[in-house]
């Protein structure tokens, strides 16, 4: 398979030069050249498949024949080590769990994978990958995880001091061995500033292999298809396919099941659940797209402006307003509203919904009272307990940390700290 860039369709390469790379020189994104088409038989007997089967069949024309077969089934094996079940909240509404990863939110798919790939494809290297990553909070620890004690690969990770939650500090902090966190003295955008700077810097490159983990890598892209598969693995009634619901940020979520889709699994309609970040409902209403300044919300890894994926969204469909149309549906539910729904499943249905499951949720709902008849899943990105600041408040009650998390809080947290100027972080990864 090869890919091209949406900024020039001749500009070619395969899966290992797009992983390695992440964007196109000419900062497009890379996208796959054909969709592969999955039979109708393999939908209809996929209880009969294994998760790792299934995984592998969907990843494999994607890869093509840069990662040898028993190499990537063991690769897909580690990406998905952990359960993602399908569960009933309520008659109609299916949540499907993606927190119970090791660092309880569905970026760890993603992540892992594409960890993986990058150690495969580095391997032979005498010199050290540095995998150079800025995090508002969740990105960073989903990619710490992945790349942890992963041969040849150094992470240097930079956030904003004191302005991610406790858990995910400790989660950034608390690894050792390869994974460095540089705690820097400013805002999320300093950080990217200074990862921006360093890649930029034609010196510093010819001295370090400098990689990004960024989400348009099309190794953490495309394994998200990996749990649509599994739900509808899961789906009781295959008669009926589902809505899905996808609380959506950068959308490379909701594309990966897009492309799911096109490859022939059974979804009856798509919904992009977004916070007061609107530019997506906005567009599905105009079909002008406005990007906008990002907004701070309640579930804040989806306080995006102008969603960098979206573009492989409108690839996907030809750039034809119309046919976007019928498949994709898109709101935008305001904080007020998240509270009000976490408040109101968790006292219903015994449900307890983190910020970002709860505007999918709503926005599921919303779809489902102006179409009646229809049964829905949405996906359930991350854990409660990483929200716990926004949920106990509302629930008014305590959300008990999971057994693998009470250790990480137990860990002492391990910085370096640094201020916001380019020299700092230069010399910092030159003495490396
Ligand atoms: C990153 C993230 C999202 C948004 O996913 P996109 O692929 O960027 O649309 C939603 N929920 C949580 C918990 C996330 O961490």
């Amino acid at each position: 398979m090869n890919y091209y860039s949406t900024n020039n369709p001749t500009s070619k390469v395969d899966f290992k030069e797009a992983t390695i790379r992440g964007q196109a020189p000419d900062r497009g994104l890379y996208f796959p050249e054909q969709v592969p088409v999955i039979g109708d038989a393999f939908f209809e007997n996929i209880e009969e498949y294994s998760n790792e089967e299934i995984a592998f069949k969907v990843i494999k024309p994607y890869v093509g024949s840069v990662i040898q077969a028993n190499d990537l089934m063991k690769l897909v094996t580690e990406t998905i080590n952990f359960p993602m079940p399908l569960v009933k909240v309520k008659e109609g509404i299916y949540a499907l769990e993606l927190f119970h990863g090791p660092t309880l939110a569905f970026k760890d798919v993603g992540a892992r994978f594409m960890s993986r790939c990058l150690a495969y494809f580095t391997k032979d290297r005498n010199e050290k990958v540095i995998v150079l990553v800025a995090t508002s909070g969740d990105t960073g620890g989903a990619v710490a995880n992945g790349f942890y004690d992963v041969p040849g690969v150094d992470v240097v990770i930079l956030y904003p001091s004191g302005k991610v939650s406790s858990v995910q500090e400790k989660q950034l902090t608390t690894l050792g061995k390869n994974i460095h966190a540089l705690e820097v003295s400013g805002t999320f955008d300093d950080c990217q500033q200074l990862v921006k700077q360093a890649f930029m810097d034609a010196e510093l490159n010819k001295t370090l292999f400098l990689t990004s983990a960024n989400s348009i890598n099309v190794a953490r892209w495309l394994p998200q298809q990996f749990y649509y598969f599994l739900a509808w693995k899961q789906w009781h009634d295959k008669d009926h396919p589902p809505v899905i619901c996808v609380p959506s940020g950068n959308f490379g979520n909701i594309c990966a099941g897009m492309l799911a889709h096109r490859s022939g699994l059974p979804v009856q309609h798509f919904i992009a659940a977004c916070n007061a970040n609107d530019t997506i409902p906005e567009y599905m209403v105009s079909g002008n797209y406005q990007s906008k300044k990002a907004i701070a919300t309640l579930s804040n890894a989806m306080d995006v402006g102008d969603p960098s994926n979206f573009i492989r969204i409108l690839e996907l469909f030809d750039h034809q307003f119309g046919e976007l149309k019928n498949k994709l549906s898109s709101y935008s539910i305001s904080d007020e509203e998240t509270k009000l729904t976490i408040e109101e499943v968790n006292r219903a249905n015994h449900y307890l919904l983190d910020p970002h499951g709860a505007v999918g949720y709503k926005a599921l709902q919303e779809y489902m009272y102006s179409h009646p008849g229809q049964q829905g899943i949405f996906l359930e990105t991350a854990h409660p307990v990483k929200f716990y600041d926004v949920v106990e408040p509302v629930i008014n009650a305590k959300v008990p940390l999971p057994l693998g998390m009470q250790e990480i809080m137990k860990k002492t947290k391990v910085s370096m700290k640094m201020g916001v100027g380019y020299e700092e972080l230069r010399s910092y990864l030159l003495r490396r």
